[in-house]
């Protein structure tokens, strides 16, 4: 999905996730990039310039030029963001150049990749701009259907607020941020859609009802929307977008403000409201709760997943291996964490949580000189330890390093595995490797084959990311770092060797 603001376009920003139930996983749709086109035939004489951005700022949108003709690109860096490097196959140009001019002899792309400026990058004060998502404001609309059978009974609005008030995801947050974050909601509906939930033909459409109607309704007193359909049709995804339309009191609703979809379906509510932990699928989130704290994620501006980076039995910087399908950058790929495929865990990694600034400088070990460190990391819930080791090497590999210790939050004890994938992951360190749009992805440390699922219907194996971590007597040796001389420590903690290379 695209959208236009002005004459700008933004890295999409809409995040349709599916969540299938039965295989415990979900696939989504986006952040994807700007799908390649066919090569052009050799009469052909327009061509396509496709332009994309990575987070941090907007770029000219994509077009069609005439052979012969020239057009200029823009790159707009958001505040306190910078271009950091143009890259596609147009043309080489500067980074000190935030306007090129092209003329394209073939189809070809070209990318804006920002940065964040270097005050704010790898070491956030606490008490900076990173308070802005401190404390939120959420707008809960609930929304009925036409087509909603008439003796289902749902939660009310204020039960509906109430759960996610005083219920879990309140506690994810709370520990999560390290009681950094908190959120208020402000209920409003039921309102009625004026189309039945079946009719719809995407989730975004939910948003598209009659113009709401609040009284005295203020969109400045509301940092995120969150619309809850109540439904006991299809289930259908939620989602979390910038450019969903929205309209009370027959104005449109902030385009720049993130809003939210997550039905609560008829399967939800006897999950939450009645025997939550019957349902285990999700435990201890019902999974309308769960779903919930993954798009209110999305929604403090994590615009991309938690991945992993596997090469079946090789290392992820040794040459690929045949029939490794997406798996050196797989969506959804961390298993360990709610912004992944979270089957093994629900922690938010480090990663993201030092961009949410929920990380204080002192629970933070930044290391960037060449050369070796010896460094202690603790559970990553231990809000009075260090937590978070980021490392940001020469050669520009950058590295966040977490351990777990699977206490409540990374415990799915319904899992027959589950014991098993707890008890390895607990005797290390999780590395998790950033990409150039800052997007964690989770490493193996001990390599192993890609394996087929039972009933699976992969083309290529899935990563067994079973047991990930660098335990005592591994070493992991990177061309940028080395990792080793892992030790625990009787207090709980691990210290392991960095050596940074030049
Ligand atoms: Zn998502």
């Amino acid at each position: 999905m695209k959208s236009t603001l002005g004459v700008m376009i933004r890295k999409p920003l809409i995040f349709k996730c599916f969540f299938f139930i039965i295989f415990l996983m979900h696939s989504c749709d986006g952040p994807s990039s700007t799908p390649l086109e066919a090569p052009p035939s050799p009469q052909i004489s327009t061509f396509r310039i496709i332009t994309s951005a990575s987070e941090g700022g907007l770029i000219t949108p994509s077009q069609n030029i005439q052979r012969g003709q020239s057009v200029s690109i823009k790159a707009t860096p958001d505040e306190q963001y910078q271009l950091k490097e143009w890259k596609g196959d147009c043309g080489s140009f500067s980074k000190n150049d935030l306007e090129v001019r092209l003329t394209p002899s073939r189809d070809c792309e070209i990318t804006a990749i920002f940065e964040k400026m270097e005050a704010s990058n790898m070491s956030p004060q606490i008490g900076e701009s990173e308070t802005i998502n401190n404390k939120i404001r959420i707008a809960l609309l609930v929304i009925d259907f036409l087509d909603t059978s008439s003796h289902v009974v749902f939660p009310t609005v204020s039960e509906i607020e109430r759960s996610l008030e005083e219920g879990v995801v309140l506690d994810f947050f709370e520990t999560n941020s390290y009681g950094n974050f908190e959120y208020e909601i402000i209920s409003f509906g039921p309102f009625i859609h004026e189309k039945n939930y079946n009719d719809l033909e995407e989730i975004g459409d939910v948003f598209k009802t009659k113009s709401i109607q609040i009284n005295g309704f203020k969109e400045d007193d509301f940092d995120v929307y969150a619309l809850i359909p109540r439904t006991d049709k299809k289930y259908d995804g939620a989602a979390a977008s910038s450019l969903f339309d929205l309209h009370v009191n027959h104005q449109l609703i902030g385009r720049n403000k993130w809003k939210l979809v997550n039905p609560l379906f008829l399967g939800d509510f006897t999950n939450s409201f009645v025997t939550k932990d019957y349902f285990i699928e999700s435990y201890p989130f019902t999974s309308f709760e769960r779903i919930f704290t993954h798009e209110l994620i999305h929604c403090l501006d994590i615009a991309t997943h938690a991945k992993s980076r596997t090469n079946g039995e090789s290392y992820h910087y040794q040459p690929e291996i045949a029939n490794n399908g997406e798996n050196l950058s797989l969506d959804y790929g961390n298993q360990f964490d709610i912004m992944g495929g979270n089957n093994y865990g629900y922690n938010l990694n480090v990663a993201f949580r030092d961009q949410l600034a929920w990380v204080s400088s002192t629970q933070k070990t930044v290391i960037s000189k060449v050369g070796r460190h010896s460094v202690t990391v603790y559970s990553i819930n231990d809000a009075e330890k260090v937590t978070t080791v980021a490392i940001k090497t020469p050669k520009g590999d950058q590295f966040y390093i977490e351990y777990r210790n699977f206490d409540f939050w990374d415990q799915r004890s319904h899992l027959n595995d589950s014991p098993s994938i707890m008890s390895n992951n607990r005797q290390g360190i999780m590395v998790n490797w950033l990409d150039a749009w800052d997007t964690p992805h989770l490493l193996d440390m001990s390599p192993s084959p890609n394996y087929t699922y039972q009933g699976d219907h992969f083309d290529v194996g899935s990563p067994d990311i079973r047991d990930v971590v660098l335990k005592p007597g591994m070493t992991y040796d990177s061309p940028s770092v080395m990792l080793s001389n892992v030790t625990a420590n009787t207090d709980g903690s691990y210290t392991f060797t960095i050596d940074v290379k030049p």
